[in-house]
């Protein structure tokens, strides 16, 4: 066995670093960090290449005394901690002493800082992690610190590092949550010479949103407040008819640290239960407050990672002030405690919200009734629109809301410039919504009763196919008869896009890119931006001729024509999602493509069917063609004789 040795204090830092400096974001954030603890009002972030080779943070803080400025870059030097019992109430966002350390022990680093009120400031030139001398020097007051060619002297590391837009967008992503924690700082972002975002730092958290994340994402917004023990819950959280397609837009801070937290995210989903549509995600900007000694943040060493003393009180504080705003009702009434909540806190370990006031109505149809209860309470049954044409699957009501009429009043700006893109949410808002909402409202109608003459084969078996078509239910489910007793609900959304699927697989259709009078506009949360902006010639294969418009958004200028102008940002999103969780593979976001286009050209659950097309796609599954849907779920279900016997105690 080789000899037992102390590790030389230069490979010990270079493993240290690995930890703290994981890519150019983590370098952002540490620098960032340490100028916030700074005092500093306003600071600027500049980077090359996604920070990979040049990368300058500078501030108008407090400054480094010349002789401390090589102290600051020893590790565990720090100035924020001195005994073990400061450790229990931590109120910087540093306090390991290791930042410096580690970003110069993989860079060169140059640093210039001024004292306030200082005459002269100083500077300090670094290679590896080894200091030069210290020199005198004028600088504005405050600390500027260049790193350049980050991970030079460890390949190792250089081997793990994505593209530069991927490294960009991580780095864009730690400035927006640090300008939402910290409204009072003015932030400004610059990639590769041109600003990308800027923040007022006049204070409100509603300017940094709108900065930081854009107009679309802050006007779709309420704000929020309320408190429960010593935990304060304060910002700003999505209307529910402005759901995301990710959780991407979920953005807590604790103590005014940016954490990630299923227990948050949890409390803040469980609160709009019921109130969201399925598949959309709540947003938020909330900052949950708490005494320090209430919270451990020294979980891990990016510090996004926090343990609460007690999980129910802030689960209960977050889940109970979001509901109060979400929740329509008299002043002065406590929300309604949904029973919901309980298997979700429970997961967590969280015991049940109390059930203490009782239960009372409120307006809102979203938060009133369940889609049973409005079905229970209008029984009558919608009016069966007019049979759809013949011959093809794609029958969608109402006829006359066709999609390129639709475009149309999307893109017929009014007031506005010309060539001013329009945001897609706006305009999803004006011109999508009554309409999502009335189909939305057509799914949750019985369906019309099914004549039982316009049912093929409802009288008999034919000869060809050993099963008959029963009829439709909630205008989605086909009830099939089959030979011998055996009972078939078929989800014909599901296997109508199973086919498309694959027809598309095999032969791709043509795609008709429709070009919009006037662009779109699509922000996106950066994980989502980023995803696209690496399959854009995909994208425009698709019809989707989108461009990058910066800080997070896309221009679009051409769609496909199977996708509403509406549904441009929610296609966008789901697109996103699937290229992220393919790993950026080629194959798997081709298919992501074909899902899409399958998934819109096939037939909607809650729509109008001609029975002639569901009786050829029942023909398909029973003949066991189509199994399971694009997304892996279950075509057809079967219930035997047997189980119906059983529910009806006949057996
Ligand atoms: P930590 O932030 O955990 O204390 P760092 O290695 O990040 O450790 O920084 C070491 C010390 O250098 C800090 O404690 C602080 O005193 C000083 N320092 C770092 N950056 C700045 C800055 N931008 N302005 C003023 N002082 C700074
Ligand atoms: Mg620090």
């Amino acid at each position: 066995m080789a000899q037992i040795q102390c590790l030389s204090p230069h490979v010990a830092d270079l493993i240290a670093a690995g930890e703290v400096v994981e890519r150019p974001a983590s370098v952002v954030k540490e620098l960032l960090e340490n100028a916030i603890d700074a005092g500093a009002a306003a600071v600027v972030a500049e980077m090359e290449h996604g920070g990979l080779t040049y990368l300058r943070i500078t501030d108008n803080g407090c400054g480094i005394a010349p002789e401390q400025l090589p102290t600051a870059f020893l590790r565990h030097a720090t100035s924020k901690l001195r005994t073990e019992s400061d450790l229990a109430a931590i109120g910087t966002l540093g306090f390991r002493g290791e930042a410096l350390a580690a970003i110069s022990a993989v860079s060169h680093v140059d640093i210039f800082s001024r004292e306030t009120g200082a005459a002269m400031g100083a500077a300090l030139h670094l290679d590896g992690g080894v200091p030069a001398e210290v020199t005198e020097t004028g600088c504005p007051e405050g600390t500027t610190i260049c790193v350049r060619d980050l991970f030079y002297n460890t390949p190792a590391r250089m081997k793990f590092m994505k593209k530069d837009t991927a490294e960009a967008s991580a780095i864009t992503g730690i400035v927006q949550h640090l300008s939402l924690s910290h409204p009072d700082v003015s932030f400004k972002l610059i990639k590769d010479g041109a600003e990308v975002l800027h923040t007022p730092g006049d204070g409100q958290l509603l300017s940094a949103v709108y900065a930081a994340l854009g107009r679309d994402f802050a006007l779709g917004l309420v704000p929020v407040r309320g408190c429960g023990g010593d935990v304060t819950v304060e910002g700003f959280v999505t209307k529910p008819l402005s759901g995301h397609g990710t959780r991407g837009r979920q953005i807590f801070f604790v103590n005014g640290r940016f954490v990630k937290s299923q227990l948050l995210s949890a409390a803040l989903e469980e609160a709009y239960r019921n109130q969201i549509m399925k598949g959309k995600f709540p947003g938020c900007v909330l900052h949950v407050t708490l005494p320090k000694n209430a919270v451990d943040v020294n979980v891990h060493p990016a510090k996004t990672v926090v343990k609460f003393v007690s999980d129910k009180t802030v689960f209960d504080a977050v889940y109970y002030t979001v509901l109060d705003t979400l929740s329509v009702k008299p002043a002065g009434q406590k929300a309604e405690i949904s029973r919901s909540a309980v298997p979700r806190a429970a997961a967590f370990g969280v015991p049940a919200p109390e059930q203490s006031a009782p239960p009372e109505r409120k307006e809102n149809f979203y938060q009133t009734m369940t889609a049973e209860e409005y079905r229970t309470k209008n029984p009558a049954p919608a009016p069966s629109p007019a049979p759809a044409p013949l011959g093809s699957f794609v029958s969608r009501v109402p006829p006359a809301a066709s999609e390129w009429g639709r475009k149309l009043t999307v893109n017929d700006g009014g007031s506005r410039p010309a060539a001013a893109p329009v945001s897609a949410r706006t305009a999803a808002q004006t011109a999508g919504t009554a309409e999502e909402k009335s189909a939305q409202k057509a799914a949750e109608m019985p369906a019309p009763p099914v004549q039982a003459q316009e049912m093929p084969g409802q009288q008999t078996f034919a000869a060809a196919a050993p099963w008959r078509i029963a009829g439709e239910v909630l205008r989605t489910y086909i009830i099939c008869e089959a030979e011998g007793g055996t009972v078939y609900l078929v989800d014909k959304h599901a296997a109508h896009e199973r086919l498309r699927f694959d027809a598309l697989k095999a032969h791709p259709a043509p795609v008709m890119p429709q070009v919009l009078l006037t662009p779109l506009t699509v922000e996106l949360d950066q994980d989502a931006y980023t995803a696209l902006l690496e399959q854009l010639p995909l994208l425009r294969e698709f019809g989707f001729a989108c461009e990058d418009f910066g800080g997070g958004t896309l221009l679009v200028r051409e769609i496909p024509d199977y996708v509403d102008a509406a549904d441009v940002p929610a296609a966008l999103e789901e697109l996103s999602e699937q290229f992220l969780s393919g790993g950026g593979k080629a194959e798997s976001a081709r298919d992501a493509l074909l899902h899409t286009m399958a998934c819109k050209s096939a037939i909607r659950a809650g729509m109008h069917s001609d029975p002639k097309e569901l009786a050829a796609l029942v023909e398909k599954v029973q003949s066991g063609q189509i199994q399971y849907c694009p997304h892996g779920r279950p075509v057809k279900v079967k219930i035997t004789r047997h189980q119906l016997e059983k529910l009806f105690k006949r057996a």
